[in-house]
């Protein structure tokens, strides 16, 4: 693959063409004539002519998001409705302004598609629209739950981005988490579209794309404060605090104003490495006006602030100090750099090895050392085969499995089926993390198969070895109050923690008429009027079971795997020859009640056979025939035991 590119991207494609990063306004490129010069022209001439007068009657076609308790639309005259439009520039004077400014200018909606992430945490992903113009942001996934059970991965539903797959000009990525980039590859097996994001971010979809061999990805590498304009749309990365290096806003300027996307964020003065959050580019933003914030909410249940990732750093060290005879074992999250430093700075600091243990820290550690995101004095890292010929307190282990995965390092060490470390009363097993809500069950049984191996375990309940992430109320309180959006829209959280967002921005003085809590599929749209609602898209999730995908909706493996957990399966066999049945029906179950079988097998064989007895299948197809047998055997369970097994008729023509 292409390496990253830093300059503009001429493609022969039409449409994937106009990405380009630019500096700031004082650059010579930004002097530059734009790519596209029917489109710049057009639009400077707009903010020349905003100056005729307002057409006020004119739009109200889709449904307003719903505003505060108002009477109903059709209740209101045409003539009710400029009178209330010259109150309310009484009572926003600066946004009604501004709003009549826009509407004179006449610019192209701006269309905002929930495609991932809202409702859920994970499979972020949301698309921008405006005229023939799309950018998405985040194209993440998520890992399946019970309710996709035996997938590997689930990503969002991509039907509306290949529907509209003209005008989607490039891909932006916040950060390099999973929730952001898993489903990149997925994306562009069907978009050929340039991935913007930074050094760390592309790194590892690098990797990722290289799994799944896909070629000629143009890369965009960005830069916190440089913009990259995209068909319309110009976005400057502006710089957070995250729990991966590399993490991204993005302030994009639209025909309509200014969208923020917060990205995950948090704010942290204190970072292990790179700079903290720019707050300054952040209120600048705000000050020169925002239309839209889109906000992250995972941590809106937290009070107070996000503690540094510092604090993890000292506990760490008093625990290096304590254990100073013992072997340590640390499990985090492979793409949490800046703990991976503080952990290989520890090593130096006590004099101690460090082996890495996992695939994906691997992964991890090569691609942020390549890119000098990592930094790992010579002689510091050890193989894992060095590991016999260490002691125990010249070593720490560094390994994946903080969640508990079934088949993580972490994992297989507390099960005495890792090859490479076997568990013992010397070990110190210290799990820098915190478990992803669903994750419980198999974390905690991690923790009890490494005590009863004898080990001492650390783990977050115990002790300050975790930092979050994400930014805490009063984090959010200071975002909000720094970009002061006119519309807000809460994103990357369940739905109670969007709603609760939502009430933080009431809180902070924002009419709820202008908070939309979105949901998967669902479309607002930007006009000069204001935010509405617009028709929801196609969407939901793609799952992905090794290469095969599957449309949730439509999938009936997923149903399958329920009814087959949940209630077993039936296997009839009948032999058919010259048109006739004939000997006897086989009746087999897997995962039924043992007795029922055993009692009534006789019973079900008679069932079947008059069931079929009445069926001609001279003139019926096989399909048929499976019907009838999968009706009669399935009505006569569910009489005798309420339950509703999986039936699969076996037709053998001999
Ligand atoms: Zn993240
Ligand atoms: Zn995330």
């Amino acid at each position: 693959m292409k390496r990253t590119e830093k300059t503009a991207i001429a493609e022969n494609r039409e449409g994937a063409g106009n990405v380009t990063p630019r500096s700031g306004a004082r650059s010579t490129r930004a002097q530059k004539k734009p790519r596209s010069p029917k489109e710049q022209p057009e639009k400077r001439e707009r903010v020349k002519r905003a100056a005729k007068p307002a057409r006020a009657e004119k739009s109200a076609k889709p449904a307003r998001v719903p505003r505060a308790a108002k009477p109903a639309k059709s209740e209101r005259p045409a003539k009710d409705k400029a009178d209330r439009a010259a109150e309310r520039t009484e009572r926003t004077e600066r946004t009604a302004r501004t709003e009549r400014a826009e509407k004179q200018k006449g610019g192209k909606a701006v269309k905002i598609v929930f495609l991932g992430g809202v409702g859920e945490i994970g499979k972020n992903m949301t698309a921008i629209e405006c005229g023939n113009d799309i950018i998405i942001i985040d194209a993440g996934a998520i890992f399946p739950t019970e309710e996709t059970p035996g997938f590997d991965l689930v990503v969002p539903d991509i039907t509306y981005l290949i529907e509209n797959a003209h005008k989607v000009r490039a891909l932006f990525l916040t950060h390099g988490h999973e929730d952001h980039i898993g489903g990149v590859p997925y994306l562009l097996n069907e978009l050929k579209i340039p991935v913007v994001g930074t050094r760390l971010t592309l790194a590892l979809v690098d990797n990722k794309l290289r799994e799944h061999k896909i070629n000629n990805v143009k890369m965009i590498e960005a830069e916190a404060g440089r913009e990259v304009k995209a068909g319309c749309f110009t976005v400057l990365p502006v710089n957070v605090n995250h729990s991966i290096a590399g993490s991204l806003a993005l302030a994009i300027s639209t025909p309509q104003g200014v969208i923020f996307h917060s990205g995950d964020f948090k704010i942290d003065l204190t970072p292990v490495a790179g700079k903290p959050i720019d707050l300054k580019t952040i209120a600048d933003i705000g000050a020169r006006g925002v239309l839209l914030y889109l906000g992250e909410s995972t941590n809106i249940e937290r009070n107070g602030f996000t503690m540094s990732e510092k604090v993890v750093g000292s506990t760490l060290d008093g625990l290096f100090a304590e254990n100073s005879s013992r072997r340590i074992i640390i499990a985090t999250f492979a793409s949490n750099v800046h703990r991976l430093q503080q952990i290989i700075d520890l090593a130096v600091k006590y004099k101690r090895k460090a082996v890495f243990s996992g695939r994906s820290m691997l992964n991890v550690c090569e691609a942020a050392e390549k890119i000098g995101e990592l930094r790992i004095p010579d002689g510091v890292v050890a193989d894992i085969t060095r590991l016999k010929n260490l002691r125990d307190d010249e070593v720490v282990i560094i390994s994946t499995g903080s969640q508990g995965e079934p088949m993580s390092a972490l994992t297989r060490m507390s099960n005495g089926e890792n090859p490479a470390v076997t568990i013992g009363g010397n070990d110190t097993v210290i799990i820098s993390a915190s478990p992803i809500p669903g994750n419980e069950k198999l974390i905690y049984r991690v923790i009890d198969n490494l005590y009863r191996k004898g080990a001492n375990v650390v783990y977050e309940s115990l002790l300050n070895i975790h930092v979050s992430g994400h930014a805490c109320r009063e984090e959010h309180k200071i975002m909000h109050n720094l970009l002061k959006p006119r519309y807000f829209i809460p994103v990357h959280g369940e739905y109670r923690h969007l709603k609760k967002h939502a009430r933080l921005a009431e809180e902070l003085g924002m009419d709820a008429g202008r908070i939309f809590i979105p949901d998967i599929g669902n479309c607002v749209e930007f006009t000069t009027r204001g935010m509405r609602r617009a028709d929801d898209v196609t969407s939901g999730s793609r799952l992905i079971d090794g290469e095969g995908i599957e449309d949730e909706k439509a999938s009936t493996v997923i149903e399958d795997r329920r009814q087959l957990a949940a209630e077993g399966l039936f296997i009839v066999s009948v032999a058919v020859s010259g048109g006739e049945v004939v000997g006897e029906p086989a009746v087999n179950s897997r995962g039924f009640v043992f007795d029922f079988h055993r009692d009534y097998n006789t019973e079900m064989r008679d069932v079947i056979k008059r069931a079929i007895a009445g069926y001609d299948l001279s003139r019926g197809t096989t399909d048929e025939l499976k019907r009838v047998i999968k009706r009669s055997l399935k009505n006569y369970i569910f009489k005798k035991t309420k339950q509703s097994p999986m039936i699969v008729p076996v037709v053998v023509e001999l």
